[in-house]
């Protein structure tokens, strides 16, 4: 071999070598980058660990806090609220009823016939409608004037051709979602505005007083009857329809539970007198707190971005506003400490850019190749393609996040029938017969995103035992927010309430 051909040799396995080593170079990098990953990864499944003993130790929590929120005001960080409904809707109303649902930016009018025995027919229902932007930052003569009017619109169109009789007025049951102290069963004062309200000469006012004005301006003939919550609502339609229901729980946008308690155990207001010896409690349940909630330091930097730190801790575990949230800030970080998911876009940057619809998504995508995930991470988040262990990490950091927030949720639940005494605790179990007990429960995140709803009856079951298990209904209702209103309305209307004292 010349030496020219001897250089080139030497000098071609030279090349190669590098090249060689610049591979293996890499690729224990990129193995020591997706070591990094799966780490953040286990540490996330750790931080988020919800076993059954500490599930346990939330019910406790939720059973000692109702306590202390019954006995005083501001006691816990439950705020326990009286809602003055005493009777719950038995079935048995007749007549016809409208109901306002005014809950954020959506509000709708309906109005319900109803012809006892459970006979209920929604005879007219306005779909959602939006409150026009420049009213949600007017005046609330505005508002409720805005309001008025479509409510007239709506009673003018479903009683043309009917026979009401002039002489009787009509009732209207109001849902209005925003935090409002409660004065009496149709009265309350508005503690402050969420969800992009900012009508200020509302704050401090009787709710009802202002909206019976605007009602009166446009000779409506109606009277506003009841003043409720949407939980409340919730509840009122799960009895209406199933006489054993004692709670109701809402996992939306937010989460809330309500639940029927004896007049007797609310010692913040001592010598309350109801009719029946109950009455239900607005739990806002958002708010809960006890060490014992598995926190991560995602939960932590949520809470200090948001625009309500150090409040509705529960929430921000469990709703479905924040989810989606919770998941986006797992795979941003996962994206900083490693390239596996590319350069860190905007989208990934962005808070609240991942809605809690598209990680249910991902996580329920059944396909072999997990096509949604790459859908949604390169659609929604601007990830390009990643190979399919990736994906396969995006739906396991998406399953975390959603057994953790559904087990707390079912956590919250057994709270509940624990300070009832519905959770087969504190008694023989054999001396007494289990009572069949029904939660009402609302929300697209548990009716829409299956494996969160899953996971929660997995972990109720888990908490209570099969025995007691088996006694408790979780049962979906449709449309508590409005229909539950009216039958509130129907239920306390001097017609009915009469009636009944005659049956
Ligand atoms: P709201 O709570 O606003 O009255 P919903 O009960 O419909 O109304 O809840 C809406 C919330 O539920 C959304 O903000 C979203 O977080 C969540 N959600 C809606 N659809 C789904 C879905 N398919 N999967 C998971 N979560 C969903
Ligand atoms: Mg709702």
């Amino acid at each position: 071999m010349g030496k020219v051909a001897v250089g080139v040799a030497v000098g071609l396995a030279v090349v190669a070598c590098a090249v060689a080593g610049l591979m293996v170079g890499r690729r224990v990098k990129s193995r020591k980058k997706w070591k990094r990953v799966v780490g953040i990864f286990r540490e996330l499944e750790e931080d988020c660990e919800t076993t059954v003993g500490r599930l346990r130790q939330v019910v406790d929590a939720m059973d000692v806090e109702m306590h202390a929120g019954l006995a005083s005001e501001g006691g816990s960080k439950l705020k326990m609220l009286l809602t003055f409904v005493d009777r719950l809707p038995t079935g048995s109303e007749i007549g016809a009823y409208y109901a306002l649902d005014v809950g954020g930016t959506n509000f709708r009018v309906l109005r319900v016939q109803l012809g006892g025995r459970r006979s209920l027919i929604l005879s007219k229902n306005v779909e959602r409608q939006p409150v026009p932007q420049h009213l949600m930052q007017s005046t609330s003569e505005d508002l409720f004037d805005f309001i008025a009017s479509t409510l007239k619109q709506f009673v003018d169109e479903v009683e043309s051709g009917s026979e009401l009789s002039p002489s009787k007025t009509r009732e209207l049951g109001f849902t209005f979602s925003f935090p409002v102290k409660q004065l009496s069963f149709r009265s309350g004062t508005l503690i402050k505005w969420t969800k992009g309200f900012v009508i200020e000469d509302l704050i401090g006012k009787e709710v009802v007083e202002c909206l019976q004005a605007a009602l009166d301006r446009k000779s409506l003939g109606m009277e506003v009857t009841a003043l409720v919550n949407d939980t409340v609502g919730t509840l009122a339609l799960g009895h209406y329809h199933d006489g054993d229901t004692v709670a109701a729980a809402i996992f939306g946008t937010g989460t809330n539970a309500c639940y029927l308690e004896r007049a007797d155990a609310i010692i913040k207001c001592q010598g309350l007198l109801t009719s029946s010896g109950s009455m239900v409690v607005n739990m806002e349940w958002g708010s809960f707190w006890t060490s014992h909630l598995p926190r991560t330091s995602y939960d932590i930097d949520l809470d200090a971005e948001s625009h309500n730190p150090n409040d509705q801790g529960f929430e921000k575990m469990i709703s479905g506003m924040y989810l989606g949230e919770i998941v986006r800030r797992v795979i941003l970080r996962m994206s900083q400490e490693s390239d596996v998911f590319g350069c860190v876009s905007s989208q990934l940057s962005t808070p609240f850019s991942l809605q809690t619809p598209l990680i249910a998504s991902m996580h329920e995508d059944v396909s072999p190749e997990l096509k949604e995930v790459a859908r949604v991470l390169k659609e929604t988040l601007e990830i390009p393609e990643v190979p399919l262990k990736v994906r396969k990490l995006v739906v396991s950091v998406c399953n975390v996040v959603t057994r953790r927030a559904a087990r707390l949720a079912a956590a919250g639940i057994a709270g509940i029938l624990k300070k009832i005494g519905r959770d087969g605790s504190g008694r023989s179990r054999s001396d007494t017969k289990m009572r069949r007990t029904v939660v009402a429960i609302e929300g697209s995140l548990y009716t829409r995103y299956t494996m969160f709803r899953e996971y929660l009856q997995e972990a109720l079951y888990e908490i209570l035992g099969e025995d007691v298990f088996a006694h408790v209904i979780l049962k979906v209702t449709e449309d508590g927010s409005g229909l539950g209103a009216a039958l509130i309305a129907a239920s306390h209307s001097s017609y009915n309430v009469d009636r009944e004292q005659l049956l």
